[in-house]
């Protein structure tokens, strides 16, 4: 309780003081249409900082029902950074500790080494509905809730036996920080990758042990642990960035977002020697193709009808366009794009059970879209929008970078930069 003394000394360290009280961001915010149980984004940032700032006593648990979307921070127009007070004020002043279920949702790396080191047994499994009820009623996972599957080889185990050692042959290079999903339950994303790097003239290396980039350990309460994460990511990119020249792309827009904005405003990891070099593969891909570096040919008989789902940590960083251009400029196909809207799951939110139908009832309108457009998939650049929509509708869901991959005529492609 120490913690809950009044400091007139303790000035934020966000800006709440621009907040003029327009209520636009209350529109923009996801929880509140399904959850009155959260005061949305005006009370629980900037109007609720001025109180708590003179005495945390007013600091309210239910600020653990904000997803950290930003997409009230998207609407402000004067730039309050509402979801970073908001998450801010809950590492500072929140007592609930966290439980086994967050320490196992939130701990990515250690269930993924297990997991995948006994995929067929783990897989089947959590797939099972006994296995489920029981997540259920011990940890209290929502047993409607569907786990990505594990897969049997790891992406950087399957690098360095396929990959590594060609990736010297490239004049240019890059860094590539793969993330958990890719690592643990889908390295065909990281395959595809290198296949376009490749293509695009690019050797491929990964970084000095990358660790999860700690959104799920941020949002679980585990701070302290998700700042030296942080703080090793940040060592490993300025490795590759500052010593060796090479930028650092990723296909998670979480990841990469986590390590541009979340460090420095929530953990106080300065990143600036990196951030800017630091980017989605498809913004490195689309600038190299603007400036007149890169031309991608495709092949002719692609076609497909894809619908684009911009998730919410896209729309903060600004960069769904990146994908969206790569992805029309495939001859072949017809391109939809889906109201920007939240899919729900918020990373590990969706998956408790206290969580679950709040999730779904912010993911209904974007489902019913999906539903009402008749494609051959989505393409979506965030991991846990795909769970969530592959869970939600009987669409599936591909990452800009695989869709490329599919549609990409290497050969093509590699005579443009080998001329
Ligand atoms: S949109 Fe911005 S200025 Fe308007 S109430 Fe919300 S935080 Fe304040
Ligand atoms: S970050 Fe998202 S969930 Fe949280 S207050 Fe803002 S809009 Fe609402």
């Amino acid at each position: 309780m120490t913690k809950k003394i009044f400091d007139p000394f303790n000035i934020s360290d966000n800006n709440f003081e621009q907040c003029v009280k327009c209520t636009i961001c209350t529109v923009y915010c996801p929880v509140m249409p399904v959850n009155p149980e959260f005061p949305g984004p005006k009370q629980s940032g900037p109007d609720g900082e001025r109180l708590r700032l003179k005495d945390p006593g007013f600091f309210d648990e239910s600020l653990k029902l904000c997803l950290n979307c930003k997409r009230c921070e998207v609407a402000c127009p004067h730039d309050v950074k509402i979801g970073d007070i908001i998450q801010s004020a809950r590492i500072k002043y929140s007592e609930n500790k966290p439980k086994v279920r967050d320490m196992i949702l939130a701990n990515t790396d250690i269930v993924g080494t297990l997991a995948s080191s006994l995929a067929p047994i783990v897989n089947t499994a959590v797939a099972l509905k006994p296995v489920r009820k029981m997540m259920d009623s011990v940890l209290k996972i929502d047993h409607h809730r569907m786990f990505p599957k594990y897969s049997g080889q790891r992406f950087e185990t399957w690098y360095r036996k396929n990959a590594k050692k060609t990736q010297g042959n490239f004049k240019k290079h890059v860094s590539y920080f793969h993330g958990c999903y890719v690592n643990y339950n889908f390295p065909q994303l990281g395959k595809d990758l290198i296949k376009i790097m490749n293509a695009a003239g690019y050797g491929v290396h990964l970084l000095n042990k990358e660790k999860c980039c700690g959104v799920a350990l941020i949002s679980n309460g585990l701070v302290n642990q998700a700042t030296k994460q942080a703080k090793h990511n940040v060592k490993a990119f300025t490795e590759s960035i500052v010593e060796k020249q090479m930028p650092v792309i990723s296909t998670s827009s979480t990841c990469i977002f986590t390590i541009r904005d979340e460090y420095p405003h929530l953990l106080g990891v300065k990143n600036d020697e990196i951030r800017e070099e630091s980017e989605l593969a498809t913004r490195f891909l689309f600038r190299l193709i603007d400036s007149g570096e890169l031309e991608l040919v495709f092949k002719k008989d692609y076609k497909k009808r894809i619908a684009y789902h911009t998730p919410c940590h896209m729309e903060k960083l600004g960069w769904s366009l990146y994908s969206t251009q790569l992805i029309k400029m495939i001859p072949g196909v017809d391109f939809v794009q889906l109201d920007s809207q939240c899919c729900g799951i918020a990373g590990t939110f969706g998956f408790k059970k206290e969580n679950y139908k709040s999730a779904q009832g912010i993911g209904q309108p974007l489902f019913n879209q999906i539903n009402d457009t008749k494609v051959d998939f989505v393409a979506t650049d965030c991991e846990t929008c795909k769970w969530q929509i592959e869970m939600s509708t009987p669409s599936k869901v591909e990452n800009p970078i695989s869709i490329l991959a599919e549609a990409i005529d290497v050969e093509a492609t590699m005579k443009f930069w080998n001329k």
